[in-house]
């Protein structure tokens, strides 16, 4: 490309009687185009660009359709002999994708799954029956709150007060208490607490607690107690997970809630505690989508 244009200077340069600066009068085209060539040679050269235009295309054509035959081959015995390509594909999706019922252990609900309005577990027990202190009548899921019962007592071996301020709340409980939030917060009240459905205290699972040493009251305060490290080393022992921890708030879509944990079974709380995963990393991975 980068010699056409040097001929075309040369020319210019050498015309007779013309300076380098004078216009040449008409277009300036390539040497060999000067002398027109015989027509019997444009007819050959036409011809021999056709020929070779022909040839591509049909080889193309050829070409096209042995990749379509292969192609078939391949569907047809894939088709006849291996229905394994349904089972492929299974083995890329979530073992558990959903859930039948939102009574699993592991179901994912958060900022983006979200319970149905009349999800009510059917086994709710009130805590004061395993011995759980309560600020008021708070009940849970029979297993979580066995295990509950379990936890606390443990604790208080080791000398640590645990009271839970809140457990169950129905689907119309967290909508009176997400609007009192807004109501004071405004649109920061989503960070500090779930809409109505997106609640894990709805699936009867979660609790909340407290102690003296935060003055009954939840909030960061609790941290500060050796309750909270009680529960930092042991939750997990009793089949609970700190559901929103320091540093996740991108991860879970809420503020760090050192108070707030979901009973999700000693396997599985075993599991988390020995991955390192969040609770709504292991959720998202392995667990279940609320399909109820
Ligand atoms: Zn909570």
């Amino acid at each position: 490309m980068g010699i056409a244009p040097i001929i075309r200077e040369r020319r210019v340069l050498k015309g007779k009687g013309k300076t380098p600066t004078s216009p040449r009068p008409g277009p300036t085209r390539k040497r060999r185009s000067a002398k027109p060539p015989h027509p019997s040679r444009v007819r050959r050269r036409r011809g021999r660009r056709l020929a070779v235009f022909l040839t591509l295309l049909f080889l193309f054509g050829v070409g096209y359709s042995l990749v379509n035959l292969v192609e078939e081959g391949r569907a047809a015995s894939v088709g006849s002999s291996t229905p394994a390509t349904e089972p492929s594909k299974d083995k890329t999706r979530k073992v558990s994708s959903s859930s039948s019922t939102c009574d699993a252990l592991d179901v994912l609900v958060d900022r983006s799954h979200a319970l149905p309005s009349d999800y009510t577990p059917t086994d709710l027990v009130p805590l004061r029956d395993y011995k759980v202190a309560t600020l008021g009548s708070e009940a849970l899921r029979r297993e979580a709150a066995e295990h509950l019962g379990r936890l606390v007592q443990a604790a208080a071996a080791d000398a640590e007060e645990l009271v839970v301020a809140s457990a169950y709340r129905s689907y119309h409980e967290q909508r009176l208490s997400h609007e009192r939030l807004r109501s004071v917060f405004g649109a920061g009240a989503d960070r500090m607490s779930a809409r109505q459905g997106h609640s894990q205290h709805q699936l009867g699972t979660a609790v909340d607690f407290t102690n003296a040493a935060a003055g009954y009251q939840l909030g960061v305060p609790f941290a500060r107690t050796s309750a909270y490290w009680w529960l930092e080393h042991h939750a997990w022992e009793y089949g609970f997970v700190l559901a929103y921890p320091r540093g996740k708030q991108d991860q879970s879509g809420y503020h760090w809630e050192p108070w707030h944990y979901r009973y999700v079974g000693v396997a599985d709380a075993k599991r988390i505690e020995d991955s390192g995963q969040s609770l709504q990393e292991f959720l998202e991975k392995a667990g279940t989508t609320p399909h109820c």
